[in-house]
C-alpha cells in the first residue's frame, strides 16, 4: 500500500522537524504511483501532486508520527478537499415544478438504471411525484427498459410513441408532466460508445427545450484514463450540475471520482453501488479518499496524534467520566480539546461510541461556535459551581449567563449537554470502555 511505500521513503528521515522539498518530492513519486493504480487520470494526478507538494514542503512533522505518515495525512486532506470537502451534495430541486433532471453519459455507463434509482429515492424518501421519460431512440428496447424499471419502482413513465425524435419526446414529457402535476421529471437520454458531435448536438437540443435544473453526468467508475475525455466533452457540450459515479461496488479504486471532479468542477452527487434499484448512495468524499489511498488507518492515526492534549489528561478525563465525576472543569477541558482537534467534524467516525456522543451533542444544539460560547459560560461559574453543577438554581444561572454575555437558555443547553455526555459515556463504557476512549484521545 501507499503507507508501506512512504514508510520506506521516510524511514531515514525519522525525527526531523519539517518536511523539505526533496523529501516531499520522493514521497510524491510514490503518491503518483498510488493515484495511477487507483485509476486517476494522468493530468489530474499531476495537478494533484503539484498542489500537495506546495502544501507539504515545510510542514512540521508531529512528534509521534513518521514523516511518511504525516505526508499521507496531507495527501488525504487534499484528496478530500478536491473531492468536494466533507460536504455531501444532494439534488437541487428548488425550482418551479416540474423540475427537470437530465441524465447524460456514455452508453452503458448506467444512465437508465441511475434514472430509476434516483426516481425511486425521490418518491420514497422525499415524497415527490416523479415521472421518467426515455429519450433513447438509438438502442433497441431502451424505452421499454425504462418502462419496466418504472413498473418495478412504481414510478410513472411517459407512454412510448415509436418514431419520435428525442427533442419531441422531451417536449411531450414536459407537457404531460405539467398536466399531471409532476414534481420531478427525469429525462434518460441516449448514449454512444464514444462522445461524438451528433450526441452533443442532441444533448444541447434537449437541454434547450427542457431547461433542466440538474444535468447529471453518469460515469462508470471503472472508466479510468478515459474519464478526462468523457468529462471534458460533456462539460463543453452541456451545463453539467453534477456527477453520478456508478459501479462503485466493483473493484474500482475510486480514481475516476477525482478525475471527474477535477475536470468538470462539479460535485459528485451520488454513487451507484449495485444493480438493485436501491443501490445508490450520496457521495462521501472522505470514504472515497481513503479508498483511493487505501489507508484510513494511517490517517486516523495522525489525526489522533494531532490532538494537542496529552494522553494522560485524556485518560484522566475518561476515568472521571466513567466514575460519574465528570464536572464542568472536565467539560471545559474537553471542549478545548475538541477545538484543538479541529472542531466537531474531526471527531466523527473515529470510533463507534463517538458517533453517539456527537449525535447527543448535535441534539443539544452543539456546533463549533457553541464550543466557544460554552467555554465562556463555564468561565463565569464559580469553582464550586464547576465542581457541582447541580447547585445551579435560577438565580445562579442568571448571573452566569450575564457574566458570559449569553442567555439563561444557553446555560441550560450546556447543562443538558453535560448530562447527555454523561449518558453517551455510559454507552461507550458498554462498547469497550476506557480502552476505547484512551485510543480516541491518545
Ligand atoms: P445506460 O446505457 O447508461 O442506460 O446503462 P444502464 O443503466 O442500462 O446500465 C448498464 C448496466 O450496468 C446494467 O446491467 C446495469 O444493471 C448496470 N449498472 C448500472 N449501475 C450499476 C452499479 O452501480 N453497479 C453495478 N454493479 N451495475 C450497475
Ligand atoms: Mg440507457
Amino acid at each position: 500500500s501507499l503507507s508501506d511505500r512512504l514508510g520506506g521513503v521516510f524511514d531515514r528521515l525519522r525525527g526531523r522537524g519539517a518536511l523539505n522539498e526533496q523529501d516531499v518530492r520522493d514521497a510524491m513519486r510514490e503518491v503518483r504511483v498510488a493515484l495511477l493504480e487507483a485509476d486517476v487520470a494522468l493530468p489530474v494526478a499531476r495537478r494533484f501532486i503539484d498542489a500537495v507538494t506546495e502544501k507539504a514542503v515545510g510542514h512540521q512533522v508531529l512528534k509521534s508520527v513518521t514523516p511518511g505518515q504525516q505526508v499521507v495525512k496531507i495527501v488525504n486532506d487534499e484528496l478530500v478537499a478536491m473531492l468536494g470537502g466533507e460536504e455531501v451534495v444532494g439534488l437541487n430541486l428548488e425550482a418551479r415544478p416540474p423540475v427537470v433532471v437530465m441524465m447524460v453519459g456514455l452508453q452503458g455507463s448506467g444512465k437508465t438504471t441511475s434514472t430509476a434509482k434516483l426516481a425511486k429515492l425521490l418518491k420514497e424518501k422525499q415524497g415527490k411525484k416523479v415521472m421518467m421519460a426515455s429519450l433513447d431512440v438509438n438502442r433497441p428496447a431502451a424505452q421499454e427498459q425504462l418502462a419496466v424499471l418504472g413498473e418495478q419502482t412504481g414510478v410513472a413513465t411517459l407512454p412510448i410513441i415509436k418514431g419520435q425524435a428525442p427533442v419531441d419526446i422531451a417536449t411531450r414529457a414536459l407537457q404531460s408532466a405539467k398536466l399531471q402535476a409532476v414534481d420531478v421529471l427525469m429525462l434518460d437520454t441516449a448514449g454512444r460508445l464514444h462522445v461524438d458531435d451528433a450526441l452533443m448536438a442532441e444533448m444541447k437540443a434537449v437541454a434547450a427545450i427542457s431547461t433542466p435544473q440538474e444535468v447529471l453526468l453518469v460515469v462508470d467508475s471503472l472508466t479510468g484514463q478515459d474519464a478526462v475525455n468523457v468529462a471534458q466533452s460533456f462539460t463543453a457540450g452541456v451545463d453539467l450540475t453534477g456527477v453520478v459515479l456508478t459501479r462503485m461496488d466493483g473493484d474500482a479504486r475510486g480514481g475516476a471520482a477525482l478525475s471527474m471532479r477535477a475536470v468538470t468542477g462539479k460535485p459528485i452527487k451520488f454513487a451507484g453501488t449495485g444493480e438493485k434499484l436501491d443501490a445508490i448512495e450520496p457521495f462521501h468524499p472522505g470514504r472515497v479518499a481513503s479508498r483511493i489511498l487505501g489507508m484510513g488507518d494511517v490517517v486516523s492515526l495522525v489525526e489522533k496524534a494531532a490532538a494537542v492534549v496529552e494522553k494522560e489528561e485524556a485518560e484522566r478525563l475518561a476515568e472521571r467520566m466513567m466514575k460519574g465525576q465528570f464536572d464542568m472543569n472536565d467539560l471545559r477541558s474537553q471542549l478545548r480539546q475538541m477545538q484543538n482537534m479541529g472542531g466537531l467534524g474531526m471527531l466523527a467516525g473515529m470510533m463507534p461510541g463517538m458517533k453517539k456522543a456527537k449525535a447527543a451533542m448535535a441534539a443539544s444544539g452543539m456546533n463549533d461556535k457553541v464550543l466557544v460560547h460554552m467555554d465562556a459560560i463555564i468561565g463565569s461559574m464559580t469553582p464550586k459551581e464547576r465542581q457541582r453543577p447541580e447547585l445551579l438554581n435560577a438565580k445562579r444561572k442568571k448571573r452566569i449567563a450575564a457574566g458570559a454575555g449569553m442567555e439563561v437558555q444557553d446555560v441550560n443547553k450546556l447543562l443538558k449537554m453535560h448530562q447527555e455526555m454523561g449518558r453517551a459515556m455510559k454507552q461507550i463504557k458498554k462498547m469497550g470502555g476506557l480502552k476505547g476512549l484512551g485510543a480516541l484521545f491518545g
